[in-house]
């Protein structure tokens, strides 16, 4: 398959923000993908060249891209870093500069996918002396046979920034579009609406796919699936190992509300605060997965050694909360303070010890080969209860009471909050597990206004003594289809030395690698970076992109459990707004 189709798919996807006109673009491309491309068609409309699951990085910096084109193009550095700075993107770069050699292209051998898709997973496995040089080469030899929009892509998709946004929701109709008869959805090009035949049969068949993405957490195995019919696609099954969405909670306000949404009698557990694991056991292997799925088995031995010993089953997939507590009084302790470990490699037995973790484990998802997600939830306490041998401050049950009753559940509540917890979780006591939903099977309740959490898209060389760092960050939520909206500026909060907690020099070294443009003090970042952040007040305001902006911000914690996908949306933004005016 020529690249060419590939990149005509992007610039069409780059130019409409329309949802359905992206789902259609999307579906034809699949539909003319041939099954023997279509791991690399899958990957690269994500903009990747490797599984969510495999942890290579591609590893290609902005200067090195630099230097290609330099060989590529017969330009100066420094005459592509200027049209860089004019332009703000390297991509846009790369196609002006090849326009300039359109008639070599000619007699060129033409770019296909594979060609692609094959030298950037080759250009992330160079290490070690000259590997700079090697990819450098790579990338100026695919600039070389590259036609000026094949450039702009190839770049952007070297850089992990492609720009054409492609939200999950997107990829997975089109999916449906693409291979389901069933689905058919009727696409109007003239008006972007849609009229499936039958929109029961048409949503059924979106869930479906869904629910196999939840599964599996991979597009690929669910677009191969699919692609086969829906009879593969109901082979899909969890696999212990392979991580799996966790099942999310939706938040209300009071203990009647909660009890409005789950039912009475319910089951009530502390909701504590710390961070979620998924705990796959297979025999004597244990994989631990945070909720964004990024497998931390290396950093919590002490975790893996514990499971071995008190979880009597060949095999699971358990859901638990890791809290922190202090060493000698055994006080559970916030987030913040255990945060470190989840990204920490050195030191790792030292850390176990002066920061323990406790594993409250609430819910399970697998069960020696059976997969136990629509049992009812009471059944599956009941299996947690009857696999989980406690053994306090290593491994126990959530604590939990079932109750039918507002008063018994506002002293369970107060109960909680005097441990040092968040508050209660509220749980269907028939609700099934939906893996990555946040359905109303499971409700927080929590004691205090909840800290957002954010995503940071740009932010601004300090001044004076501060000029090496970065002191004030833009901060952005999300929308439903996968933008990030501006909500505010945030520069308090962070510290001056690393010792004292997330500190201004950390953050530079985190943002630094992510940097896509620079003007004057200013920079804009790949959204990758995850931050909590408190405030007084959500306030309407047109400066920001969003339409909303916060007062006093302040950045309490660093979020590295937390992907993009877990921020704040703008219609939760909304909400909160709203009901702060309420009270
Ligand atoms: P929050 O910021 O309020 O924790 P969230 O966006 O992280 O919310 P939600 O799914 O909305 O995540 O809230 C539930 C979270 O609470 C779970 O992800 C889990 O990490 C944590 N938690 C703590 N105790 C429990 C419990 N007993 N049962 C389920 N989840 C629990």
């Amino acid at each position: 398959m020529d690249f060419t189709e590939l990149a005509n798919a992007y610039a069409e996807l780059e130019k409409t923000s329309k949802r359905l006109k992206k789902t259609y673009i999307v579906s034809n491309i699949l539909k003319d993908t041939p099954e023997k491309e279509l791991d690399k068609v899958i990957l690269l409309l994500q903009g990747r060249v490797f599984p969510q699951s495999d942890e290579r990085e591609l590893g290609v910096a902005s200067k090195l891209v630099v230097k290609a084109m330099a060989i590529a193009t017969g330009h100066t550095t420094p005459q592509i870093e200027d049209l860089w700075r004019k332009k703000g993107d390297l991509g846009l770069v790369a196609e002006q500069l090849c326009e300039k050699k359109k008639q070599n292209t000619l007699f060129s051998e033409q770019l296909t996918v594979a060609m692609v898709f094959n030298d950037l997973q080759k250009v992330a496995s160079q290490e070690g002396i000259g590997s700079t040089d090697q990819k450098v080469k790579m990338i100026s030899k695919l600039l070389s046979m590259a036609t000026p929009l094949e450039a702009k892509y190839v770049i952007r998709a070297a850089l992990q920034d492609l720009r054409v946004g492609i939200a999950e929701g997107t990829l997975r109709d089109a999916i449906a579009w693409a291979y389901f008869k069933e689905a058919d959805p009727g696409y109007d090009l003239s008006n972007d609406s849609i009229t499936p035949i039958n929109r029961e049969t048409y949503n059924e068949m979106i869930d479906m796919i869904q629910q196999a993405l939840n599964k599996t957490n991979d597009f690929l195995v669910v677009a191969k699936a699919a692609r086969h019919g829906i009879k593969e696609l109901e082979k899909i099954e969890l696999a212990v190992g392979n991580p799996v969405k966790v099942m999310l909670a939706q938040k209300v306000n009071s203990v009647e509300e909660a009890f409005d949404v789950v039912g009475r009698p319910a089951a009530l557990e502390y909701k504590y605060d710390g961070f979620r694991m998924q705990i796959n056991k297979n025999k004597n292997d244990v994989v631990i997965f945070t909720r964004r799925l990024e497998n931390v088995t290396d950093q919590f031995p002490e975790v893996k050694a514990r499971v071995l010993n008190c979880v009597k089953a060949d095999s699971c997939i358990l859901d638990c909360e890791a809290v922190g507590f202090e060493p000698k009084s055994g006080k559970y302790t916030p987030f913040q303070q255990i945060s470190q470990r989840i990204k920490r490699k050195y030191d790792i037995e030292k850390l176990a010890e002066t920061l323990p973790v406790e594993l409250n484990v609430f819910d399970i998802l697998y069960l020696d080969g059976e997969n136990v997600l629509s049992k009812p939830f009471i059944e599956r306490r009941k299996i947690i209860e009857k696999i989980i041998k406690e053994v306090p401050k290593e491994i126990v049950l959530a604590k939990q009471i079932i109750t039918d009753n507002d008063k018994a559940a506002s002293k369970f509540f107060d109960e909680s909050v005097g441990k040092g917890n968040e508050g209660l979780m509220f749980k269907n006591l028939q609700g099934v597990y939906k893996p990555g939903s946040r359905v109303g099977y499971m409700i927080k309740l929590k004691s205090s206004m909840d800290d957002l959490d954010v995503v940071i898209v740009g932010a601004e060389w300090g001044e004076g003594k501060r000029s090496g760092w970065f002191t004030s960050f833009t901060i952005a939520c999300r929308s439903d289809d996968g933008e990030f909206l501006e909500i505010g500026k945030v520069g308090t909060g962070l510290k001056e030395k690393r010792e004292e907690g997330l500190s201004f020099d950390e953050m530079t070294d985190l943002l630094k690698p992510l940097i896509k443009t620079q003007v004057g003090r200013d920079v804009t970042v790949k959204p990758k970076i995850v931050i909590s952040v408190k405030h007084e007040e959500i306030q309407k305001s047109p400066s920001y992109s969003s339409g909303f902006a916060l007062r006093f911000p302040r950045v309490t914690v660093l979020r590295d459990d937390r992907s993009t996908d877990d921020i704040i949306s703008l219609v939760e933004l909304e909400e909160q707004y709203f009901k702060q005016r309420k009270k």
